[in-house]
Protein backbone atom coordinates (compact mmCIF):
# COMPACT_ATOMS: atom_id res chain seq x y z
CA UNK A 1 0.00 0.00 0.00
CA UNK A 2 1.52 3.83 -0.93
CA UNK A 3 2.41 6.04 1.34
CA UNK A 4 -0.21 8.31 0.78
CA UNK A 5 -2.93 6.05 1.60
CA UNK A 6 -1.67 5.04 4.47
CA UNK A 7 -1.62 8.48 5.41
CA UNK A 8 -5.23 9.11 5.01
CA UNK A 9 -5.87 5.90 6.90
CA UNK A 10 -3.92 7.28 10.07
CA UNK A 11 -4.92 11.19 9.61
CA UNK A 12 -8.71 10.59 8.45
CA UNK A 13 -9.91 7.64 10.19
CA UNK A 14 -7.49 7.16 13.15
CA UNK A 15 -5.89 3.65 12.22
CA UNK A 16 -2.51 2.36 12.24
CA UNK A 17 -3.14 -0.69 9.96
CA UNK A 18 -5.20 -1.69 7.43
CA UNK A 19 -7.82 -4.77 8.66
CA UNK A 20 -8.22 -8.47 6.86
CA UNK A 21 -9.07 -7.73 3.54
CA UNK A 22 -9.30 -4.22 3.86
CA UNK A 23 -6.20 -3.57 2.05
CA UNK A 24 -7.16 -5.60 -1.18
CA UNK A 25 -10.07 -4.12 -1.34
CA UNK A 26 -9.21 -0.47 -1.07
CA UNK A 27 -6.21 -1.55 -3.89
CA UNK A 28 -8.38 -2.84 -6.33
CA UNK A 29 -10.50 0.02 -5.73
CA UNK A 30 -7.81 2.77 -6.00
CA UNK A 31 -6.57 0.96 -9.21
CA UNK A 32 -9.95 1.73 -10.70
CA UNK A 33 -10.89 -2.09 -10.97
CA UNK A 34 -14.49 -3.18 -10.61
CA UNK A 35 -14.57 -4.84 -7.00
CA UNK A 36 -17.13 -7.38 -5.09
CA UNK A 37 -16.20 -7.12 -1.17
CA UNK A 38 -18.12 -9.49 1.04
CA UNK A 39 -17.00 -9.15 4.39
CA UNK A 40 -18.68 -10.10 7.76
CA UNK A 41 -20.66 -7.55 9.89
CA UNK A 42 -17.91 -5.86 12.11
CA UNK A 43 -15.43 -6.09 9.39
CA UNK A 44 -15.27 -2.33 8.30
CA UNK A 45 -16.77 -2.41 4.65
CA UNK A 46 -16.92 1.43 4.84
CA UNK A 47 -13.57 2.16 5.33
CA UNK A 48 -13.00 0.21 2.12
CA UNK A 49 -15.12 3.35 0.00
CA UNK A 50 -14.87 6.27 1.87
CA UNK A 51 -10.95 5.70 2.21
CA UNK A 52 -10.49 6.04 -1.38
CA UNK A 53 -13.86 8.53 -1.62
CA UNK A 54 -11.16 10.66 0.56
CA UNK A 55 -8.57 9.56 -1.66
CA UNK A 56 -9.44 9.96 -5.08
CA UNK A 57 -10.58 13.36 -6.60
CA UNK A 58 -14.36 13.71 -7.04
CA UNK A 59 -17.02 12.06 -5.13
CA UNK A 60 -17.77 8.71 -4.23
CA UNK A 61 -21.12 7.89 -4.76
CA UNK A 62 -23.16 5.44 -2.13
CA UNK A 63 -26.01 3.70 -3.08
CA UNK A 64 -27.69 2.35 0.41
CA UNK A 65 -30.94 0.87 1.02
CA UNK A 66 -32.07 2.40 3.90
CA UNK A 67 -32.15 6.68 5.17
CA UNK A 68 -31.12 5.29 8.70
CA UNK A 69 -28.34 3.10 7.78
CA UNK A 70 -26.84 6.10 5.65
CA UNK A 71 -27.80 8.90 8.18
CA UNK A 72 -25.43 6.50 11.10
CA UNK A 73 -22.58 6.93 8.33
CA UNK A 74 -23.06 10.56 7.57
CA UNK A 75 -22.58 11.66 11.21
CA UNK A 76 -19.86 8.89 11.55
CA UNK A 77 -18.24 10.44 7.90
CA UNK A 78 -18.50 14.13 9.19
CA UNK A 79 -16.97 12.97 12.14
CA UNK A 80 -14.36 12.58 10.95
CA UNK A 81 -13.69 15.93 9.03
CA UNK A 82 -15.13 13.57 5.39
CA UNK A 83 -17.63 15.85 3.18
CA UNK A 84 -20.24 14.06 2.89
CA UNK A 85 -24.16 14.77 2.41
CA UNK A 86 -26.87 13.17 1.70
CA UNK A 87 -30.33 13.62 -0.61
CA UNK A 88 -33.03 11.60 0.87
CA UNK A 89 -36.18 12.41 1.17
CA UNK A 90 -36.11 13.54 4.63
CA UNK A 91 -33.02 15.74 3.94
CA UNK A 92 -33.75 19.79 3.65
CA UNK A 93 -30.08 20.82 2.08
CA UNK A 94 -31.15 19.30 -1.30
CA UNK A 95 -29.94 22.49 -3.30
CA UNK A 96 -26.70 23.04 -1.41
CA UNK A 97 -25.69 19.69 -1.40
CA UNK A 98 -26.26 19.39 -5.22
CA UNK A 99 -24.01 23.13 -5.39
CA UNK A 100 -21.37 21.30 -3.23
CA UNK A 101 -21.12 17.91 -5.41
CA UNK A 102 -21.31 19.82 -8.86
CA UNK A 103 -18.29 22.12 -7.41
CA UNK A 104 -16.44 19.15 -6.55
CA UNK A 105 -16.52 19.98 -2.78
CA UNK A 106 -18.31 16.83 -1.60
CA UNK A 107 -15.58 13.12 -0.65
CA UNK A 108 -19.53 11.10 -0.37
CA UNK A 109 -22.88 11.77 -1.76
CA UNK A 110 -25.26 9.11 -0.55
CA UNK A 111 -28.64 8.56 -2.10
CA UNK A 112 -31.27 5.14 -2.35
CA UNK A 113 -31.36 3.03 -5.27
CA UNK A 114 -34.26 4.78 -6.56
CA UNK A 115 -33.35 7.81 -6.55
CA UNK A 116 -29.81 7.27 -8.15
CA UNK A 117 -32.00 5.87 -11.36
CA UNK A 118 -34.07 8.74 -11.39
CA UNK A 119 -33.78 11.03 -14.84
CA UNK A 120 -32.84 13.83 -12.64
CA UNK A 121 -29.89 12.29 -10.73
CA UNK A 122 -28.61 11.27 -13.68
CA UNK A 123 -28.60 14.59 -14.88
CA UNK A 124 -27.12 15.83 -11.80
CA UNK A 125 -23.85 13.85 -12.21
CA UNK A 126 -23.81 14.19 -15.73
CA UNK A 127 -22.46 17.72 -14.39
CA UNK A 128 -20.23 16.76 -11.64
CA UNK A 129 -17.27 14.88 -10.73
CA UNK A 130 -17.33 11.42 -9.65
CA UNK A 131 -14.35 8.98 -8.22
CA UNK A 132 -16.71 6.03 -7.77
CA UNK A 133 -19.65 4.14 -6.93
CA UNK A 134 -19.96 2.19 -4.20
CA UNK A 135 -22.59 -0.27 -3.24
CA UNK A 136 -23.40 -1.19 0.32
CA UNK A 137 -25.78 -3.76 0.87
CA UNK A 138 -25.40 -4.81 -2.46
CA UNK A 139 -27.23 -8.72 -1.67
CA UNK A 140 -30.01 -6.38 -2.23
CA UNK A 141 -29.76 -6.97 -5.64
CA UNK A 142 -30.33 -10.27 -5.66
CA UNK A 143 -34.11 -12.34 -5.56
CA UNK A 144 -31.47 -14.88 -4.26
CA UNK A 145 -30.77 -12.64 -1.48
CA UNK A 146 -32.47 -12.35 1.99
CA UNK A 147 -33.70 -8.78 0.95
CA UNK A 148 -34.41 -7.98 -2.37
CA UNK A 149 -34.56 -4.74 -3.55
CA UNK A 150 -36.28 -4.02 -7.39
CA UNK A 151 -34.51 -0.67 -7.28
CA UNK A 152 -30.81 -2.38 -7.26
CA UNK A 153 -31.91 -3.90 -10.11
CA UNK A 154 -32.01 -0.54 -12.11
CA UNK A 155 -28.61 0.17 -11.05
CA UNK A 156 -26.14 -1.29 -13.71
CA UNK A 157 -27.42 1.12 -16.89
CA UNK A 158 -26.42 3.96 -14.33
CA UNK A 159 -22.93 2.17 -13.12
CA UNK A 160 -22.44 1.37 -16.96
CA UNK A 161 -22.53 4.89 -18.34
CA UNK A 162 -19.64 5.67 -16.37
CA UNK A 163 -17.03 2.53 -17.63
CA UNK A 164 -14.02 4.09 -16.22
CA UNK A 165 -15.32 4.82 -12.52
CA UNK A 166 -14.93 1.59 -10.67
CA UNK A 167 -17.59 -0.24 -8.30
CA UNK A 168 -17.56 -1.56 -5.48
CA UNK A 169 -20.41 -3.76 -4.52
CA UNK A 170 -20.21 -4.56 -0.58
CA UNK A 171 -22.45 -6.90 1.64
CA UNK A 172 -21.84 -9.40 4.56
CA UNK A 173 -24.17 -11.75 3.77
CA UNK A 174 -23.99 -13.80 0.92
CA UNK A 175 -24.32 -17.42 -0.63
CA UNK A 176 -22.89 -18.66 -3.56
CA UNK A 177 -26.24 -18.55 -5.25
CA UNK A 178 -26.41 -14.67 -4.28
CA UNK A 179 -22.41 -13.61 -4.94
CA UNK A 180 -23.24 -15.21 -8.52
CA UNK A 181 -26.19 -13.00 -8.97
CA UNK A 182 -24.33 -9.73 -7.64
CA UNK A 183 -21.49 -10.30 -10.04
CA UNK A 184 -23.76 -10.47 -12.55
CA UNK A 185 -26.61 -7.69 -11.96
CA UNK A 186 -23.81 -5.45 -11.16
CA UNK A 187 -21.59 -6.32 -14.16
CA UNK A 188 -18.32 -7.29 -11.82
CA UNK A 189 -15.84 -10.04 -13.43
CA UNK A 190 -15.39 -13.11 -10.58
CA UNK A 191 -11.62 -11.86 -10.62
CA UNK A 192 -12.72 -8.71 -8.86
CA UNK A 193 -14.96 -10.65 -6.02
CA UNK A 194 -12.80 -10.88 -2.85
CA UNK A 195 -14.17 -12.64 0.38
CA UNK A 196 -13.53 -11.88 3.91
CA UNK A 197 -13.35 -15.08 6.28
CA UNK A 198 -16.92 -15.19 8.50
CA UNK A 199 -15.37 -16.92 11.74
CA UNK A 200 -16.36 -15.35 14.53
CA UNK A 201 -14.55 -17.34 17.11
CA UNK A 202 -14.72 -15.29 19.85
CA UNK A 203 -18.76 -15.73 19.94
CA UNK A 204 -19.59 -18.77 21.27
CA UNK A 205 -22.73 -20.40 19.57
CA UNK A 206 -25.69 -22.25 21.29
CA UNK A 207 -28.91 -23.82 19.69
CA UNK A 208 -31.99 -24.53 22.32
CA UNK A 209 -35.03 -26.17 21.82
CA UNK A 210 -37.71 -23.83 22.98
CA UNK A 211 -39.52 -25.46 26.67
CA UNK A 212 -40.64 -22.41 28.42
CA UNK A 213 -39.18 -19.48 26.72
CA UNK A 214 -39.68 -16.44 28.87
CA UNK A 215 -37.94 -18.51 31.90
CA UNK A 216 -35.28 -19.65 29.36
CA UNK A 217 -34.05 -15.86 28.07
CA UNK A 218 -34.58 -14.77 31.96
CA UNK A 219 -32.11 -17.25 33.19
CA UNK A 220 -30.16 -16.71 30.07
CA UNK A 221 -30.15 -12.62 31.03
CA UNK A 222 -29.47 -13.43 34.27
CA UNK A 223 -26.34 -15.07 34.26
CA UNK A 224 -24.77 -12.61 31.29
CA UNK A 225 -24.24 -9.15 33.09
CA UNK A 226 -23.05 -7.36 29.76
CA UNK A 227 -24.91 -5.70 27.32
CA UNK A 228 -27.60 -7.81 25.35
CA UNK A 229 -30.13 -8.31 22.23
CA UNK A 230 -32.86 -10.23 22.25
CA UNK A 231 -34.09 -10.84 19.04
CA UNK A 232 -38.08 -11.47 19.43
CA UNK A 233 -39.86 -12.35 16.28
CA UNK A 234 -42.96 -9.38 16.67
CA UNK A 235 -43.09 -5.88 17.67
CA UNK A 236 -45.53 -6.94 20.72
CA UNK A 237 -43.26 -9.46 21.15
CA UNK A 238 -40.24 -7.17 22.21
CA UNK A 239 -42.75 -5.09 24.16
CA UNK A 240 -43.93 -7.94 26.00
CA UNK A 241 -40.40 -9.45 26.30
CA UNK A 242 -38.89 -6.35 27.67
CA UNK A 243 -42.23 -6.19 30.50
CA UNK A 244 -41.62 -10.00 31.55
CA UNK A 245 -37.42 -9.27 31.91
CA UNK A 246 -37.48 -6.15 33.56
CA UNK A 247 -40.31 -7.78 36.11
CA UNK A 248 -37.64 -8.99 39.04
CA UNK A 249 -35.76 -5.38 38.67
CA UNK A 250 -32.62 -6.45 38.18
CA UNK A 251 -31.54 -5.37 34.54
CA UNK A 252 -32.18 -2.42 32.67
CA UNK A 253 -34.39 -3.57 29.80
CA UNK A 254 -35.92 -1.64 26.73
CA UNK A 255 -37.51 -1.97 23.35
CA UNK A 256 -37.46 -1.54 20.09
CA UNK A 257 -38.91 -1.53 16.71
CA UNK A 258 -40.12 0.26 13.90
CA UNK A 259 -43.58 0.66 15.29
CA UNK A 260 -42.50 2.60 17.93
CA UNK A 261 -42.18 6.99 17.73
CA UNK A 262 -39.06 7.59 16.56
CA UNK A 263 -37.95 9.90 19.24
CA UNK A 264 -38.88 6.85 21.52
CA UNK A 265 -36.99 4.45 19.56
CA UNK A 266 -33.78 6.92 18.98
CA UNK A 267 -33.85 7.36 23.07
CA UNK A 268 -33.71 3.65 23.41
CA UNK A 269 -31.02 3.04 20.98
CA UNK A 270 -28.65 5.83 22.07
CA UNK A 271 -29.25 4.53 25.67
CA UNK A 272 -27.95 1.20 25.24
CA UNK A 273 -24.91 2.23 23.26
CA UNK A 274 -24.34 4.25 26.15
CA UNK A 275 -24.97 1.45 28.63
CA UNK A 276 -22.32 -1.34 30.00
CA UNK A 277 -25.28 -3.39 30.75
CA UNK A 278 -28.79 -2.85 29.35
CA UNK A 279 -30.54 -5.44 27.32
CA UNK A 280 -32.48 -4.51 24.09
CA UNK A 281 -35.60 -6.33 23.31
CA UNK A 282 -35.64 -5.59 19.46
CA UNK A 283 -36.87 -6.49 15.87
CA UNK A 284 -34.13 -7.69 13.66
CA UNK A 285 -35.29 -3.76 12.45
CA UNK A 286 -32.06 -3.21 15.49
CA UNK A 287 -28.41 -3.13 15.22
CA UNK A 288 -28.09 -2.03 11.17
CA UNK A 289 -25.55 0.47 11.38
CA UNK A 290 -25.28 0.56 14.82
CA UNK A 291 -21.43 0.42 16.53
CA UNK A 292 -21.80 -1.04 19.95
CA UNK A 293 -18.28 -3.36 20.30
CA UNK A 294 -18.89 -4.57 23.49
CA UNK A 295 -22.54 -6.64 23.11
CA UNK A 296 -22.05 -9.78 25.41
CA UNK A 297 -24.85 -11.54 23.88
CA UNK A 298 -27.78 -11.68 21.05
CA UNK A 299 -30.64 -14.01 21.82
CA UNK A 300 -33.20 -15.54 19.29
CA UNK A 301 -36.46 -15.99 20.63
CA UNK A 302 -37.37 -17.83 17.62
CA UNK A 303 -36.24 -18.97 14.29
CA UNK A 304 -34.21 -15.84 12.19
CA UNK A 305 -35.23 -15.79 8.67
CA UNK A 306 -32.19 -17.02 6.65
CA UNK A 307 -28.68 -18.37 7.74
CA UNK A 308 -27.33 -14.82 6.35
CA UNK A 309 -30.01 -13.17 8.71
CA UNK A 310 -28.57 -15.28 11.99
CA UNK A 311 -25.10 -15.23 11.04
CA UNK A 312 -25.57 -10.89 10.69
CA UNK A 313 -27.51 -10.36 13.63
CA UNK A 314 -25.60 -12.88 16.49
CA UNK A 315 -22.72 -11.01 14.48
CA UNK A 316 -23.19 -7.73 16.54
CA UNK A 317 -21.99 -9.86 19.72
CA UNK A 318 -18.45 -9.55 20.76
CA UNK A 319 -17.34 -6.81 17.90
CA UNK A 320 -14.19 -5.87 20.38
CA UNK A 321 -12.71 -9.70 20.17
CA UNK A 322 -13.77 -10.41 24.05
CA UNK A 323 -16.43 -13.80 24.49
CA UNK A 324 -19.84 -13.41 23.38
CA UNK A 325 -22.48 -15.90 23.33
CA UNK A 326 -25.48 -16.30 20.38
CA UNK A 327 -27.92 -18.47 21.94
CA UNK A 328 -31.18 -19.38 19.47
CA UNK A 329 -34.77 -20.88 20.92
CA UNK A 330 -36.61 -22.17 18.16
CA UNK A 331 -39.53 -24.82 18.41
CA UNK A 332 -41.30 -27.22 15.78
CA UNK A 333 -43.73 -24.66 15.32
CA UNK A 334 -41.87 -21.91 13.93
CA UNK A 335 -41.08 -24.33 11.14
CA UNK A 336 -44.81 -25.14 10.87
CA UNK A 337 -45.19 -21.01 10.21
CA UNK A 338 -42.16 -20.42 7.77
CA UNK A 339 -44.13 -23.45 5.51
CA UNK A 340 -47.60 -21.91 5.59
CA UNK A 341 -46.17 -18.29 5.16
CA UNK A 342 -43.99 -20.27 1.94
CA UNK A 343 -47.08 -21.52 0.68
CA UNK A 344 -48.62 -17.98 0.63
CA UNK A 345 -45.98 -16.34 -1.76
CA UNK A 346 -45.42 -16.22 -5.23
CA UNK A 347 -44.62 -19.54 -7.11
CA UNK A 348 -41.08 -18.05 -8.24
CA UNK A 349 -39.78 -16.97 -4.76
CA UNK A 350 -40.78 -20.39 -2.92
CA UNK A 351 -38.01 -23.02 -4.07
CA UNK A 352 -35.33 -19.57 -2.31
CA UNK A 353 -36.96 -19.42 0.66
CA UNK A 354 -37.61 -23.15 1.37
CA UNK A 355 -33.56 -23.52 0.71
CA UNK A 356 -33.40 -21.44 3.57
CA UNK A 357 -35.69 -22.92 5.47
CA UNK A 358 -34.28 -26.19 5.18
CA UNK A 359 -30.47 -24.76 5.19
CA UNK A 360 -32.04 -23.37 9.27
CA UNK A 361 -33.26 -26.93 9.63
CA UNK A 362 -29.77 -28.03 9.64
CA UNK A 363 -28.51 -25.79 12.16
CA UNK A 364 -30.47 -26.23 14.86
CA UNK A 365 -30.93 -29.85 14.58
CA UNK A 366 -27.60 -31.41 13.90
CA UNK A 367 -25.63 -32.85 16.90
CA UNK A 368 -22.09 -31.38 14.83
CA UNK A 369 -20.26 -28.24 15.16
CA UNK A 370 -22.89 -25.70 14.31
CA UNK A 371 -19.77 -23.00 13.83
CA UNK A 372 -18.75 -25.71 11.35
CA UNK A 373 -22.56 -25.59 8.94
CA UNK A 374 -22.52 -21.56 9.22
CA UNK A 375 -19.10 -21.18 7.66
CA UNK A 376 -19.77 -24.05 5.21
CA UNK A 377 -22.89 -22.18 4.15
CA UNK A 378 -20.78 -19.10 3.54
CA UNK A 379 -18.19 -21.18 0.94
CA UNK A 380 -15.78 -21.86 3.84
CA UNK A 381 -14.17 -25.00 4.64
CA UNK A 382 -13.71 -25.06 8.38
CA UNK A 383 -12.81 -28.03 10.56
CA UNK A 384 -15.00 -30.55 11.74
CA UNK A 385 -14.99 -29.24 15.44
CA UNK A 386 -14.77 -25.55 16.65
CA UNK A 387 -14.33 -26.22 20.88
CA UNK A 388 -16.73 -23.00 20.86
CA UNK A 389 -20.23 -23.81 20.41
CA UNK A 390 -23.19 -25.93 22.66
CA UNK A 391 -22.45 -28.95 20.72
CA UNK A 392 -18.59 -29.28 20.66
CA UNK A 393 -18.14 -28.03 24.21
CA UNK A 394 -20.78 -31.24 24.88
CA UNK A 395 -21.75 -33.36 22.72
CA UNK A 396 -25.33 -34.76 22.38
CA UNK A 397 -25.16 -38.80 22.83
CA UNK A 398 -27.62 -38.83 19.66
CA UNK A 399 -30.56 -36.57 18.65
CA UNK A 400 -33.28 -38.89 20.00
CA UNK A 401 -31.63 -39.72 23.11
CA UNK A 402 -31.34 -36.06 24.40
CA UNK A 403 -34.98 -35.84 23.20
CA UNK A 404 -35.81 -38.87 25.38
CA UNK A 405 -34.05 -36.98 27.97
CA UNK A 406 -35.75 -33.85 28.19
CA UNK A 407 -39.27 -35.58 27.74
CA UNK A 408 -38.29 -37.23 31.17
CA UNK A 409 -37.22 -33.97 32.87
CA UNK A 410 -40.34 -32.59 31.87
CA UNK A 411 -42.55 -35.60 32.62
P1 LIG B 1 -19.25 -3.24 8.50
O1 LIG B 1 -19.95 -2.23 7.61
O2 LIG B 1 -18.37 -4.17 7.73
O3 LIG B 1 -20.19 -3.96 9.40
P2 LIG B 1 -18.07 -0.92 9.71
O4 LIG B 1 -17.61 -0.28 8.47
O5 LIG B 1 -19.29 -0.38 10.36
O6 LIG B 1 -18.26 -2.48 9.46
O7 LIG B 1 -16.85 -0.97 10.73
C1 LIG B 1 -16.96 -1.65 11.96
C2 LIG B 1 -16.02 -1.04 12.99
O8 LIG B 1 -14.66 -1.32 12.68
C3 LIG B 1 -16.13 0.47 13.08
O9 LIG B 1 -16.12 0.83 14.44
C4 LIG B 1 -14.87 0.96 12.39
O10 LIG B 1 -14.47 2.22 12.88
C5 LIG B 1 -13.87 -0.13 12.76
N1 LIG B 1 -12.74 -0.27 11.80
C6 LIG B 1 -12.82 -0.29 10.46
N2 LIG B 1 -11.60 -0.44 9.90
C7 LIG B 1 -10.72 -0.50 10.92
C8 LIG B 1 -9.27 -0.63 11.00
N3 LIG B 1 -8.52 -0.75 9.90
N4 LIG B 1 -8.72 -0.64 12.23
C9 LIG B 1 -9.47 -0.54 13.34
N5 LIG B 1 -10.83 -0.40 13.34
C10 LIG B 1 -11.44 -0.38 12.15
MG1 LIG C 1 -21.67 -1.33 6.77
Amino acid sequence: MTQPILDVLHDTFGFSAFRGVQDQVVSRVMAGRNTLAIMPTGAGKSLCYQLPAVALDGCCVVISPLIALMHDQLRAATALGIRAASLTSVDADWQETQDRFRAGELDLLYVAPERASSEGFRNLLGRAPIAMFAIDEAHCVSEWGHDFRPDYRLLKPLLDSFPDRPRLALTATADAHTREDILKQLGIDREGMIVAGFDRPNIRYAVHPRDGLTRQIADLVGGNPGPGIVYAQTRAGTEKLAEQLSRDGKRQVRAYHAGMPPEVRRANQDAFIASEDMVMCATVAFGMGIDKPDVRFVVHAGLPKSIEGYYQESGRAGRDGEPAEAHLFWGADDFARARMRISEIEPERQAGERARISALGALVETGTCRRAILLRHFGESPPETCGNCDNCLSPPASVDATQTARKLLSA
